[in-house]
C-alpha cells in the first residue's frame, strides 16, 4: 500500500530498519532471555538520531510529529517490542514539558534528550489508581522553595534507567484528581530511590520499576505547567501518544507475518510446502489484512494528531485498541502456522506473541478506550438531536 510518506519520513523509517536489523536482530532473543535493559542499543538509535525525531527543532530535535515517531517505532517493534518501548517512553516522558514546559525547562532537558544522552520516563500508574488513573495518592506538598513527594509509582517503563521522571502527584490532595500536577523528577534526587524490577511476559528486556518517593524535595522550577491541571495535561498526552502504542502493535504484527511466510514457504509436509495449502493461505491472507488495516488507521491517527486537530480521543484510542487486538490475533497464528517450531523461544514468533500482549493493556486497557470511544459516540449523538 502506498501511504503517501515524505522523503524525510521514508528516510527515517529506514534507518530505523537499518538500525533493527543490524543491530537489534543479532541481539533480541539474548536480550529477552537477560531480561537486561538494552543500553548498547539506547546508544545505536542516539548514534542515528532517532531520539531527536520527535524533539523540536529549537531544541537540538528534528522536529518530527507523531507520524514520524510512530514510523521508527514500527521498525524497532518488527524486530524487537522490548526496544521499541524502551525508545518510545521516552517521547510520553517529555510530551508534557514539550507541550507545557517553560523555556527554561526545555532548554534544560530537551537537548540532552534528543541527543539520547538521558533518558525520560512517564509515571501515573500507582497500586490504587491503573484504570482509575484519577485516584492517584501520592502527594506533593507546597514548601518553601518547591514540593515534598511522597507516594508510589508502579510498573513504571525505562524505571531504575531513566534519568528524567514526568510524575503525576496531587498538590492539592483535597480535590482528587483536580488536585494533580506534573512535576518533574531527576533521578538521583535525595528521597528518589527504585522499588523491584518487574519480571514480565513480555517486552522483557525493557525495565518496568516502582519509583519510591520518601519526603523527596524538588525545586519549586520542576513544576510543569499549572498546579491542578496534572490530569488534564495526562489525559491529553495519551490521546496524542496512542498512536505510538498502535505502532508497537503493528510492528511487531508484521515482524509475526514475515517470519510467518517465510515459514511457511520452507517447512515442507505432505511433499509440499505448506504456504500451498489453501487453509495455511487463507491463515496467512486473512494476517496481512489485518496488518495492512491497522497500519492505515495508525498512520491515519498519527497524522490526525499531526494536524493538531482538537477533537483526537476517539481516532486515536481506535488506532490503539485495532492495532494492538490485530497484533495479539496476527502473532497467535504466526504461532499457529509455525506449529511446533513456533511454539519454541529459540524461533522468534514466540517472544512476539507475548510482546504483542501489552499493547491491549497499557496506556488506557482496550476495555477503558472503548468505553471511552463509546462515549464520543455518545456525545456525538446527543449533539445532532
Ligand atoms: C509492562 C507495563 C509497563 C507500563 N508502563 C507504564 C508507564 O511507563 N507509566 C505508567 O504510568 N504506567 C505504566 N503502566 C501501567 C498501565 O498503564 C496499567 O497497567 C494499565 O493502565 C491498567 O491498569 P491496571 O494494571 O491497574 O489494571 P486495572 O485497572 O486493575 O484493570 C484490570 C482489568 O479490569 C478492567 N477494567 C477496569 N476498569 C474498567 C472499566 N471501568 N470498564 C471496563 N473494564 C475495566 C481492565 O480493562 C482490565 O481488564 C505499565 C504497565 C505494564 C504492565
Amino acid at each position: 500500500m502506498e501511504y503517501f510518506l515524505s522523503e524525510e519520513q521514508k528516510t527515517i523509517k529506514g534507518l530505523a530498519r537499518r538500525v533493527a536489523e543490524e543491530r537489534i536482530l543479532p541481539v533480541r532473543a539474548e536480550l529477552d532471555e537477560s531480561e537486561e535493559f538494552p543500553w548498547a542499543i539506547m546508544k545505536d538509535l542516539a548514534d542515528a538520531d532517532m531520539f531527536r525525531v520527535f524533539v523540536p527543532e529549537e531544541y537540538e530535535g528534528l522536529g518530527g510529529g507523531c507520524l514520524e515517531l510512530c514510523l521508527v517505532v514500527e521498525e524497532l517493534a518488527r524486530v524487537c517490542s522490548a526496544v521499541a518501548a524502551s525508545y518510545a517512553v521516552n517521547a510520553l516522558g517529555c510530551f508534557t514539558l514539550m507541550e507545557y514546559g517553560t523555556e527554561e525547562q526545555k532548554r534544560k532537558y530537551l537537548p540532552d534528550i534528543a541527543a539520547g544522552k538521558r533518558l525520560a520516563a512517564f509515571a501515573i500508574t500507582e497500586p490504587t489508581a491503573g484504570s482509575d488513573a484519577s485516584n492517584i495518592k501520592t502527594t506533593a506538598e507546597k514548601v518553601e522553595g518547591g514540593y515534598v513527594l511522597n507516594g508510589t509509582k508502579q510498573f513504571i517503563t525505562n524505571g531504575g534507567e531513566a534519568e528524567i521522571y514526568t510524575v503525576m502527584a496531587l498538590t492539592d490532595k483535597t480535590r482528587g484528581a483536580r488536585g494533580a500536577s506534573a512535576i518533574l523528577v531527576e533521578k538521583d534526587t535525595p528521597g528518589f530511590t527504585f522499588g523491584k524490577k518487574e519480571k514480565k511476559m513480555g517486552i522483557r528486556a525493557s525495565a518496568t520499576r516502582e519509583l519510591i518517593f520518601r519526603n523527596c524535595f524538588v525545586p519549586e522550577e520542576n513544576l510543569i505547567g499549572k498546579p491542578g491541571l496534572g490530569f488534564i495535561q495526562a489525559m491529553r498526552l495519551f490521546d496524542k501518544s496512542r498512536p505510538g502504542i498502535g505502532a508497537q502493535a503493528l510492528g511487531v504484527a508484521q515482524g509475526a507475518l514475515e517470519a510467518a511466510v517465510d515459514y511457511a514457504q520452507q517447512r515442507i509436509q505432505f511433499g509440499q510446502p505448506i504456504i500451498s495449502l489453501p487453509v495455511v493461505q487463507d491463515i496467512l491472507a486473512e494476517m496481512a489484512i489485518q496488518v495492512e488495516a491497522a497500519r492505515a488507521l495508525v498512520y491515519a491517527a498519527a497524522r490526525m494528531v499531526d494536524s493538531g486537530a482538537k477533537k483526537i480521543t476517539e481516532g486515536s484510542a481506535m488506532s490503539k485498541v485495532f492495532a494492538s487486538d490485530v497484533a495479539m490475533k496476527v502473532t497467535t497464528d504466526a504461532v499457529q502456522i509455525c506449529g511446533g517450531t513456533g511454539y519454541m523461544r529459540d524461533f522468534p514468533v514466540e517472544k512476539m506473541m507475548r510482546d504483542a500482549k501489552i499493547t491491549q493493556i497499557y496506556e488506557g486497557t482496550n476495555q477503558i478506550l472503548r468505553n471511552a470511544i463509546a462515549i464520543e459516540l455518545r456525545k456525538r449523538k446527543a449533539r445532532t438531536e
